[in-house]
């Protein structure tokens, strides 16, 4: 009889995966973590009983959370990165040879250890780059204490549950805005807009009293099941927003990035929004 693991992200809904093999399974000092084998999505990781990523879409995730904030900013030297212990964000930032350091605040440590081990392709040997300097610490407690200032920001972070749940408070925003150096960029994963619309909501209300430019840009990863997933985004300068095809074009060429979903078109029109957000951002 196959096993099966079934995410318990939402009630009355659910996608479930055949297990074919436990790679690693353990309830760590902050949350349950499982690596398994799947045969149509290769290497899956959960965390709590929700899909985290997936060796087979996660490019997608990754690539718009990185490429997106990095070539509309144009000359970003400082990166942070809070949360992303599987290390496709960092893999995706080290293809950027323009930036100088990487720090990457992460709070549990075997889900980096694991994820090296059991899903290497993520990190690719960028755990390794000398530009990356890995704190394990609460990403909350870090943008707080922390005086250093950053070009971007990306917070790959679980759901508001558990210990992301701080990840995604007035403080933190608050906080991250006092991060981010003149002409900074901020994005975080913000859910499932379909079966999330009030995370959406929530995040526009408490990002937007700390950032001029707030707003979200969207992508469909297959294993983030109900829909386009939100990436919120927020800056001081809406130009940011506005650029060109012409000028994300040349970036895009001048970075020499190899990509399998992100393209300049892609990254303009990713902001466009469907009505239904739309309307609840105006209620918001
Ligand atoms: N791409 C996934 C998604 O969209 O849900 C997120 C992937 S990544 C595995 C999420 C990471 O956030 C995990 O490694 C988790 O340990 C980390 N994390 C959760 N809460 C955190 C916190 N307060 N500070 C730093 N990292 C945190």
């Amino acid at each position: 009889m196959m096993k099966l693991y079934a995410e318990t992200l939402y009630d009355a809904y659910g996608q479930q995966f055949s297990i074919d093999k436990v790679y690693f399974e353990n309830k760590t000092s902050h949350q349950h973590l499982v690596i398994f084998e799947n045969a149509r999505f290769g290497r899956v990781m959960a965390l709590d009983g929700v899909i985290q990523t997936t060796e087979a879409d996660e490019f997608i995730y990754h690539e718009m959370m990185t490429h997106v904030p990095l070539l509309a900013h144009g000359q970003a030297r400082r990166v942070l990165i809070i949360g992303g212990g599987d290390g496709g964000i960092l893999r995706e930032v080290c293809k950027h040879s323009a930036v100088e350091h990487i720090t990457q605040v992460e709070i549990d440590q075997q889900v980096v250890d694991m994820c090296r081990e059991f899903l290497p392709r993520h990190s690719a040997g960028a755990y390794d780059d000398p530009r990356v300097s890995i704190v394990i610490d609460d990403g909350a407690r870090f943008v707080r204490e922390n005086t250093d200032q950053f070009d971007v920001i990306i917070s790959d972070s679980t759901d508001p549950i558990g210990p992301g749940d701080v990840l995604f408070t007035s403080d933190f925003y608050q906080h991250c805005s006092e991060r981010l150096a003149d002409g900074g960029i901020m994005v975080t994963q913000n859910g499932v807009a379909f079966m999330q619309l009030d995370e959406v909501t929530t995040t526009a209300n408490r990002m937007g009293r700390y950032f001029s430019d707030q707003h979200f840009y969207c992508a469909a990863v297959p294993t983030y099941i109900g829909g386009v997933m939100t990436f919120a985004w927020a800056t001081q300068n809406a130009a940011l927003r506005q650029l060109s095809t012409k000028e994300i074009t040349s970036r895009y060429q001048q970075a020499g990035l190899t990509t399998r979903y992100y393209n300049p078109a892609i990254h303009l029109a990713s902001f466009a929004l469907p009505q239904y957000i739309l309307d609840a951002l105006e209620g918001a």
